[in-house]
């Protein structure tokens, strides 16, 4: 069970999470694992960066009050001295070691990833010990343990990848022998290890990813992804008013939604558990009664068709066109060599067939460097007016639609455009991926939202007609 930062916010939301592992594990063996308190992450990214800048006033203060946030919960939850006394000296531990970290980066002037990854890690290391002893305050015999201990990676640091060989024969190690036992442990997400023991982080919003990983570690019979939302739904509630939950949903479409921006599920959270078809829920923390959405192997049959929607904004579309570039030596293999050099990843590609405008979709921080690279790349090619233009549109937006029975259904395309065009939102490239398990549109930015509400009511994904319930293990 993974339980996110909304879900961990403060001491009521705790209570209910230890309420929640209390009624589990009575019947079955349960890993935990936490975030950090919801707004904690980005906090500590904010400190390491004042680090930088060398603002040892705002590094304090930010450390102060994670302090006080952490002790408020202590105070709150746990009830005798003595134990009160052990976790706050643990938070204070934690909390003295990153303030050694940003004073090293202070002295430096240089925040490393190394160093990033070190501070933003704090918020967990804080938030297992003090759940572990919340479970234990609740008679749930606990301990919390460090990611760094289990999850092997390698050393990309703020994008780690985990090895599942080593990190199988550790979990089995470490946390077999709780299960045995009847010890809930309670594990930091978002942090690994290399083999010589770095700590490593597997990017923002990575404890999903953690929990898949031990999951497939210790081949667990489910993994239920706890969070601020009834499940997974037809679109982002923020965005979406009328949103549904979905309550079954195939690896691949919710592998899809996930890499195109679904919030509720870090893009490789689905990575870890596809080989191992181990079924992955998604279901509410604060209403717990809910069924939630099942995500497994299986598509479901119902509901063919469009499933879902998801959008990433704050996107740049960048195009190489003219009439020449079709003459231009492996345009396509020198514009991805260059985009892998500045290590932008390209979301989306469009190219007509004429070959002579090639689109790439790229996120907005990244744009003017691609573009500098681009252009000195073909630097000779646009003397040569080969490549005519190399030109930006920096505010853009991909919706994509996601449904793994569309293969087959035809005019979903058709369908989405035509509603659009009737509310004047211009679709600036499309692309379809071979599995025609999605379709992807760019948009302007200003019409992300516009689009995501019209596609969902063209396709009347908030009637929520998918009603059957799926069955649970336990
Ligand atoms: P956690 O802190 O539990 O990891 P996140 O904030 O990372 O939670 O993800 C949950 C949020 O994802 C929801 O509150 C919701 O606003 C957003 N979200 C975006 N798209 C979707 C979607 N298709 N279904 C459900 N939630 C979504
Ligand atoms: N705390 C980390 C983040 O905010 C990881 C997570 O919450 O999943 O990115
Ligand atoms: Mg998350």
């Amino acid at each position: 069970m993974k339980f996110g930062g909304t879900s961990v916010g403060d001491a009521s939301c705790i209570a209910r999470v230890a309420e929640i592992i209390r009624a589990a594990s009575r019947d079955n063996d349960v890993v935990v694992v936490v975030s950090a308190m919801g707004g904690v992450t980005n906090k500590l990214i904010e400190a390491a960066t004042q680090s930088e800048a060398g603002d040892r006033r705002a590094v304090a203060t930010i450390f102060g009050e994670l302090r006080q946030r952490h002790d408020a919960v202590v105070s709150a939850l746990i009830s005798s001295a003595a134990e009160q006394n052990r976790v706050s000296n643990k938070i204070h531990e934690i909390l003295e070691e990153g303030d050694r970290l940003c004073e090293g980066t202070i002295l430096l002037r240089e925040l490393t990833p190394r160093a990033l990854d070190s501070i933003s890690s704090l918020g967990e290391r804080l938030s297992a010990p003090l759940i572990a002893a919340v479970l234990a305050e609740q008679g749930v015999v606990s301990e919390a343990i460090e990611a760094t201990e289990l999850v092997v990676t390698d050393s990309d640091h703020g994008a780690a990848d985990p090895w599942i060989n080593p990190t199988r024969e550790r979990c089995e190690a470490r946390l077999r022998p709780l299960l045995r036992r009847g010890i809930v442990p309670v594990v930091t997400g978002f942090i690994g290890a290399t083999a010589e023991g770095v700590l490593t982080t597997l990017g923002r919003g990575g404890s999903d990813y953690s929990a898949t990983i031990l999951a497939a570690a210790l081949d667990a019979d489910e993994v239920i992804i706890w969070t601020d939302v009834d499940g997974l739904l037809t679109a982002d509630p923020r965005l979406v008013p009328g949103a549904c939950t979905v309550p079954e949903i195939s690896y691949q479409e919710a592998a899809e939604l996930a890499h195109f921006g679904a919030k509720v599920l870090h893009p490789k959270t689905l990575r870890a558990v596809m080989q191992c078809g181990i079924p992955l829920w998604i279901r509410n923390t604060f209403a717990p009664e809910q069924p939630g959405t099942k995500i497994s192997p299986v598509v479901p049959t119902n509901g063919g068709g469009v499933k879902a929607l998801t959008a990433i904004g704050d996107l740049a579309l960048i195009t190489v066109g003219g009439p020449g570039v079709v003459g231009v030596p492996d345009v396509l293999g020198r514009t991805f060599a260059t985009t892998a050099a500045v290590r932008a990843d390209v979301l989306l590609i469009s190219q007509s067939s004429s070959q002579n405008n090639i689109c790439l979709i790229v996120s907005s921080s990244l744009a003017k460097r691609t573009v500098e690279a681009l252009r000195l790349e073909f630097a000779r090619d646009l003397a040569h007016e080969k490549v005519e233009h190399i030109s930006l549109d920096p505010e853009v937006a991909i919706v994509t639609v996601v449904g793994q029975n569309m293969r087959g259904v035809s005019g979903i395309a058709g369908r989405t455009f035509c509603a659009l065009g009737r509310e004047n939102v211009d679709i600036i490239a499309i692309a379809q991926g071979s599995s025609e398990c999605n379709i992807s549109f760019v948009v302007a930015q200003k019409d992300m939202k516009t689009a995501l509400v019209t596609t969902h009511r063209e396709f009347q994904l908030g009637h929520c007609e998918f009603a059957t319930v799926p069955s649970r293990l336990s």
